[in-house]
Formats: structure tokens, sequence, C-alpha cells
């Protein structure tokens, strides 16, 4: 077999067979296709797709590319989530904890932020002490312990998915269904997981602009995790504005925690209990019509949030984050304000401009490896359908830079939309995925 043919093959539409999938993914992870080749086959999948069977082939095929963590001696059902990644998306924090607290096992393999979206890794990291550079064994042995754990992936599960993710990043092929399919759900079925909810953002500040698009990235994650006996379940979520009103590492643990001891804003709760129910109900803890219920009581009752500090201080964080936030995570030098210039309503408020204030803020980064400030952020006063009179507090950028507020200053203020009428606000769960 060579890659010439499979490259040409997929150039001109030709559906590949999983020895072709195969060879192409393992020769490339020992080296043997060079960069310039597998970034060739990968424009062709972008521009010509693959089938359903292809992309469980693919998945396969990265899955096979390294090791696996073996979840199957613990108790209980082991269910993951997953976010497509968004502004403001503290979900993680506060669903997983409640999931944790009803009997899931969760094993949490988290990424970091890049461009205009957080990671969740980079806002545990805002607490002192906590780690996330976990081995395998001590991943495992955590979450048989304390039923939740948040790390970053180890190198030996997926290693393909870091390979082509890395080319896909630099050669214009991220945004490819099949390719986003293959990378997301490989590494949910390496990570152990039985059953896992996604929850799919479509707006301005995610991959996926509009409904449709997230339902297709929506369905097509469905029915591959399916393939390969992942239980899976997704809900399309607005990312039209940034989720809650923090957007930074400690503000928005902050926020999570607010959350987590019943107070917090209302989107961030709605959300979070949604998707815990799901993951309740994919493990098999609850039944459907009662997995909201059960979610809702795990959080108002402080089950969560116990999981939650149990969780920080197992990974060597300071557990006091749940009883005193404010004097344990990090705050800036500088908190500055965006006002309004008019009065009205906010009729819009872009999700993707707040991000990268957020990260022009210091809470970004533009390129892997760098550091993050995780004091750094925006919080947004004003959400959509708020009246505002000129002069009032939109937002604060919070930095310690005076030149990155005087830098962000002007994003903020045009990433808000005032009119004279309040646009309806768009629910914040749009579909969930089987109701198509
Ligand atoms: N997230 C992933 O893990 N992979 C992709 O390809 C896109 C988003």
């Amino acid at each position: 077999m060579e890659i010439t043919s499979i490259i040409c093959a997929k150039r001109d539409g030709r559906a590949l067979s999983r020895d072709e999938i195969d060879f192409a993914v393992s020769s490339f992870v020992a080296g043997e296709v060079p960069d310039y080749q597998m970034s060739a086959l990968l424009m062709a999948v972008c521009l010509r797709g693959m089938s359903i069977s292809e992309t469980v082939d693919l998945t396969r095929s990265m899955i096979a590319s390294g090791g696996t963590l073996d979840l199957s001696a613990l108790d209980g059902p082991k269910v993951d989530k997953h976010s497509t990644g968004g502004v403001g998306d503290k979900i993680t924090l506060v669903a997983a904890p409640i999931a944790a607290a009803g009997g899931a096992v969760v094993a949490k393999l988290s990424g970091r932020g890049l461009a205009h979206t957080g990671g969740t890794l980079d806002k545990l990291e805002a607490i002192p002490g906590l780690r996330t550079d976990l081995t395998g064994p001590a991943i495992v042995r955590q979450a048989g312990k304390v039923g939740l754990v948040i790390a970053g992936q180890t190198s030996d599960i997926v290693p393909a998915d870091k390979k082509i993710y890395a080319l896909r990043d630099v050669t214009g092929t991220v945004a490819s269904l099949p390719l986003i399919t293959a990378s997301i759900v490989s590494k949910k079925v390496a990570g152990g997981a039985e059953a896992v909810v996604f929850d799919v953002k479509a707006g301005s500040g995610a991959f996926a602009r509009t409904e449709e698009e997230a339902m297709r990235l929506g369905r097509m994650l469905v029915e591959v995790s399916g393939m390969l006996d992942l239980r899976a379940s997704a809900v399309i979520s607005d990312m039209d504005q940034p989720l809650g009103r923090a957007v930074g590492n400690a503000l928005e643990v902050r926020e999570a925690v607010d959350v987590l001891r019943g107070d917090g804003p209302a989107d961030v709760r709605e959300l979070s209990v949604a998707i815990a129910a799901r993951m309740l109900a994919m493990g098999r803890i609850a039944r459907w019509e009662e997995a909201a219920g059960l979610a809702a009581q795990l959080l108002d009752d402080g089950s969560a949030l116990d999981k939650f500090a149990e969780t920080v201080e197992a990974q060597g964080g300071d557990r006091r984050v749940v009883d005193d936030p404010g004097s344990i995570l990090p705050s800036t030098t500088q908190v500055a304000n965006v006002l309004a210039r008019r009065d009205g309503v906010v009729g819009r408020i872009d999700a993707l401009a707040i991000g990268r204030a957020a990260g022009i803020l210091g809470a970004g980064r533009t390129k892997a490896g760098e550091k993050v400030d995780s004091a750094a952020g925006v919080v947004l006063r004003r959400k959509v359908g708020d009246e505002v009179r000129a002069g009032d507090v939109l937002a604060e950028l919070h930095s310690c830079g005076p030149e990155r507020i005087a830098a962000a200053d002007s994003l903020v203020d045009d990433a808000y939309e005032i009119g004279s009428r309040g646009r309806l606000r768009s629910p914040l769960i749009l579909r969930p995925v089987e109701e198509c």
C-alpha cells in the first residue's frame, strides 16, 4: 500500500477502506509518512468528507495509536462529558461534580485553552496547588477513590490525535466534521468512558456558527460513538453570548463555586443541571424523567460542592476555595470598567470578541505552551436582554497590565450591541440531538 494512492483516492471522492485508513494513520504516527503527505490527505478529507463508516474506521485507527485508561475494575458507570468549546464555558466544573456525587465515575481528560476559548485545565490550575499533570495510574486511583478526576491528556492516549491536530491547526483543516468527530470520540473511548454527553455549541463564539451546523456535528458524534459501543447523547447549546458572566480562569472558578453553592448565574446552573442530568441518565443511575430532579437535588443539597472540594484536595489544591474563593483565588491589581454610551437594551454580546478580549487581558494564549495569567479576564455586568442607561457598567476588565486593559477596552465596547428594543433571548439549550 502506498500513501499517494490513498491521497489520490480521497481527492477523487472515493471512500477509503479500513486498511487504507489504518495504513495512513499508523504510518504517520510511526514517522513513515511525512507531514506534507498527511496534510494533503487531511485537506482531501476536509473537501471530500468521509462517510460514517470511514469516520468510525478513522476513530478506531486513532484509538489504536496508543494506550487506554482501564477503569473497568472501578465500581459505578464510567461517564464523561465533552463540550466543543466556547467562551465562559465552566460547565465541567459544576456538571461533573453533580454526576460524581450521584454515583458516576467521571475520569475527565481535559484540554487547555487556545485562541478565544478557555480550557478546563487552565481554569482548575487557577486554584493554588492544584495539579492536572497526573499519570494514568494516578488518574485511575483518584477516579476509584473520589469518583471524579479532571486531568490533562496523558501522552500515550491517542498520540495520533496530538500529531494530526498539530497539522490541522496550521493547514486549515480543523473545520471538518469527520476529523473533529474522530478526534473527540477517539479520546473519549481511550479515556475509558462507557457513556458520554456532548455539549455542542452553536453561535459566534463556537466552531459551529449555526444551529444546523452544530446539529450535524452532534448527530455525527452520537452516531460514531454508538458504533464504537460508547453510549452517547448530545445537546446543542447557545454560544452567541458568553456563558455566565465570568470569562477568565480564576474568575470562572469563582463563578462555578458560586453555582455549586446555590448562587451564580441562572444560565450556568441551567446548562450544568441539564448536562449532569444526561450524564446520570446515560450512566443509568436515574431514569430520564427523574434525572433533572436528581441533578438539581445533588446541587442544592451541597453534595456536588463537597465532591468538588474533595476533588480539588485530591489533586493538591486548596479546598478552602469552596468556602472563601475570594481570598484563595488570585486577583489582578487593576479592574477597569467599560461603560454604556447610550440608554437602551443589550441586543447582542459577541462571544468571540469577549473571548479575544479576555485573551488580550492575559487569560488566553496565542500559541501552545504560553503561560496564562490566571487572574485576568472579563466580567459581564450586563447580558442580552438587560436594560442599560448611559454610564452604567457593561463589563469589568481584570488585568495586571494597563496596556492590556487599553487594548481590550474597545473590543468589549464593540462586542455590546445596545438597541432601542430587546431582542428575544435565544433559549440556552437549543435542541437535544435525539429529538431530530
Ligand atoms: N476538539 C477536539 O478535541 N478535536 C477537534 O478536532 C476539535 C475540537
